[in-house]
């Protein structure tokens, strides 16, 4: 049996008409011989919705009963879409998350997928049908329902296929995983195929097309991951293991990522178990910090500056602050209006040269950086927030337009 794992985004399945579309999408890969195991998104809107809608109940709604509550999403679809299918003259039957059962930890509404059941899966395609899962959403050892994040369904996904040993298709509303988001850079291009390493660093660095945990399941698992588009029936984006891509890129990918905040913790006294203090309590509050700096020290003196998600940052300000005070700096300043923004390649390691002409580009624009932070793989920036679409356009112009015009020419 040739299982074949099937996502659809949200903007995919939107309304009825959408949902039509891809249950033919669904068709279509039977009729190749295939055995479609589906996982679908809440239609567009509706988690964004219910977030809302949990917020006006109460403003830091138990994160048990939020997860109750966005799970409905997905199930309202999944529904939706066997119904479609059904209509069609495919049978098929929708499974939320605790019908499959997808068991995760208990860390309600970012869950870990610990088990994926098979043997239901199994037996429904045997039996004829298509299995509708819903994505997202999973149930604990004790049967409370959980979600896995923004963007879970991708996780969902990529979990069945590696449980089914199946390939993985996202369908989304692009048509495939390009050199840059395609919604800020017009000329950004499909990439044909890319490594697990190279996307999972896009993703974590803003390329939201696939959600990052996704991507690390697939690398552990092996999942071949083919993402297109809904819509059209061209190829997309392979997302495979490094062997399997040929060309080593100095620069794949460039992302952009207005989810920081900074902080500047000004005059800090210079010495030892300092920044031991700020980034322990930190930690302890399960705060992640990302890029840091600390200036060169001036008459005893620093400043020290730091990310974090801004989902965090006003827990982050009250620890800062309350640490500011007891070791004796002057201020701390606060900044939203950040963007880091990164370019990303596996041929990186062996290529020199590319952080300087990274900073170069950003200054012949006029554009100042605040913060720097490497990897093997990655260089990023942190820069003024209102500069964010312009820095990425030139990065891309500079590291992927001309090296195409090399390659044309
Ligand atoms: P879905 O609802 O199908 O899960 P998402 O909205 O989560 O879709 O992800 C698709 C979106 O990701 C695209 O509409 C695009 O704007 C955005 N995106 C950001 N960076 C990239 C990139 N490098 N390549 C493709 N899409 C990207
Ligand atoms: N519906 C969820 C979200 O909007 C999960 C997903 O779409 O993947 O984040
Ligand atoms: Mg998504």
């Amino acid at each position: 049996m040739k299982i074949l794992v099937q996502k659809f985004g949200g903007t995919s399945v939107a309304d009825l008409k959408k949902m039509e579309l891809c249950a033919r999408r669904v068709i279509e890969a039977i009729e190749k011989g295939y055995r479609p195991v589906v996982v679908s998104s809440a239609m567009a809107g509706e988690t964004d919705a219910l977030i809302e809608l949990a917020r006006q109940a109460h403003p830091r709604p138990p994160e048990r009963e939020l997860d109750a509550l966005l799970a409905t999403g997905e199930q309202k679809a999944v529904a939706l879409f066997a119904m479609t299918l059904n209509r069609l003259g495919y049978p098929a039957v929708s499974l939320c998350g605790w019908q499959v059962p997808i068991v995760t930890d208990a860390v309600h509404t970012k869950a870990r997928i610990k088990k994926v059941g098979k043997s239901k899966l199994l037996k429904l395609l045997e039996d004829g049908y298509v299995p509708v899962v819903a994505g997202f959403q999973g149930v604990t050892e004790d049967g409370e329902v959980t979600t896995l994040g923004r963007g879970g369904s991708d996780t969902t996904a990529v979990a069945l296929a590696a449980a089914l040993k199946a390939d993985c298709e996202i369908n989304t509303d692009v048509p495939g995983v390009f050199t840059a988001d395609p919604r800020v850079v017009p000329t950004a291009r499909k990439i044909p195929r890319i490594s697990y390493e190279e996307m999972l660093e896009l993703a974590s660095l803003g390329a939201k097309v696939m959600q990052i945990r996704s991507v690390e399941f697939a690398a552990k698992y092996g999942v071949r991951i083919h993402v297109r588009s809904t819509f059209s029936p061209e190829e997309g984006t392979w997302i495979v293991p490094e062997e399997e891509v040929m060309e080593k890129l100095a620069v794949r990918g460039i992302t952009m990522d207005t989810g920081e905040t900074r902080f500047t913790v000004v005059k800090v006294p210079d010495r030892p178990g300092i920044a031991a203090e700020i980034f322990k309590a930190l930690g302890d509050a399960h705060i992640v910090v990302d890029m840091i700096v600390q200036n060169v020290s001036h008459d005893g003196f620093t400043d020290m500056s730091f990310t974090v998600s801004k989902n965090d940052a006003d827990r982050a300000e009250e620890i800062v602050r309350k640490i500011a005070q007891k070791i004796g700096a002057k201020e701390v300043v606060r900044d939203d209006r950040v963007a880091k923004i990164s370019i990303v390649g596996i041929g990186m390691r062996s290529a020199y040269g590319v952080a300087g002409r990274m900073f170069d580009i950003l200054a012949r624009n006029g554009v100042n950086i605040k913060a720097i932070s490497t990897s093997e793989i990655k260089i990023s920036c942190l820069i003024d927030e209102k500069y964010a679409e312009l820095a990425v356009r030139a990065l891309h112009e500079e590291f992927i337009e001309e090296l195409e015009e090399l390659q044309t020419d």
